[in-house]
């Protein structure tokens, strides 16, 4: 089901698309919110302020959803901050960063086990219908773009597992060592600055606000992925209400309604 939160946004003559690849594409991380949540907890909950665990769980919330799409490091500078704010002395981000990675690898690393022996489909592990519209777009003739907050190396192995790199003529992006040597913000304004590029030629998809507030602000058009991770057929009220807030102009559950929402993102409206 596609909800329509913009009218008659449409994007008839995009040229390129900019995909988000956790929760957008891939389901290889899926449940990560599960793992970090509680990870945090028990960071605060060991500086005992007295705070309950829901009081905690409404403190880190917030900034792990407003920072998803970005390098993760940045989620754990924002809990060191955290725990500075209650009198602690917190680890640096990157040791926080490590301890969450080897926790979500002994989840993520079962699946990509099973894709490296071939044990499963990659499709079990895309969002549905995502061949299907990457297969779409590219025969459209746009150029694709995979761009993520994961760490780059990662990112590249994944990918290939899921047997969707070659979809991205535009190249496939991951966070850098350096979390300043590379962003969203930074690739979108190296694509609107290609020969003939406007912002009308460009759209994008995402389930996170980073690359939707970024699509909104370099005037493209945004499709918000409600994915419900790890099963994607309902739309997740939780990002349905955050992605609209930053802007989504069309809000989807999966990319099964491919034959409905490709017909309104390629509409040609008439002026008025
Ligand atoms: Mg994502």
């Amino acid at each position: 089901m596609v909800q329509t939160i913009h009218p008659g946004t449409s994007a008839p003559f995009a040229r390129i698309a900019v995909f988000d690849f956790d929760g957008t594409v891939s389901l290889i991380r899926a449940g990560w919110v599960e793992i970090m949540v509680p990870m945090m907890l028990e960071v605060l909950t060991a500086l005992r302020t007295g705070e309950s665990n829901d009081d905690l769980r409404r403190a880190v919330e917030p900034f792990i959803w407003r920072l998803t799409g970005k390098d993760t490091l940045y989620q754990m500078i924002a809990l060191a901050e955290q725990v500075t704010l209650r009198g602690g002395t917190p680890l640096d981000p990157r040791e926080y960063k490590r301890e969450f990675l080897n926790r979500l690898f002994a989840v993520s690393g079962l699946r990509i086990r099973q894709l490296r022996d071939r044990a499963c489909a990659p499709d079990l592990y895309l969002v549905p219908g995502t061949r299907a519209l990457l297969e779409d777009l590219r025969a459209r003739g746009l150029r694709l773009y995979l761009a993520s907050g994961t760490d780059d190396a990662h990112l590249k192995e994944e990918a290939a597992l899921l047997d969707v790199t070659r979809y991205f003529d535009g190249g496939v992006y991951g966070a850098l060592p350096d979390p300043e040597a590379f962003s969203k913000r930074m690739l979108m304004e190296r694509i609107l600055r290609l020969p003939g590029m406007r912002p009308h030629h460009l759209i994008g998809f995402g389930d996170g606000p980073v690359e939707i507030e970024e699509l909104k602000r370099a005037g493209a058009l945004a499709v918000g992925l409600a994915t419900d991770e790890a099963e994607c057929r309902e739309t997740s009220p939780w990002k349905r209400r955050n992605l609209i807030e930053v802007g989504a102009d069309y809000i989807i559950p999966n990319y099964l309604c491919r034959p409905v929402l490709l017909p309104m993102l390629f509409a040609h409206h008439e002026p008025i």
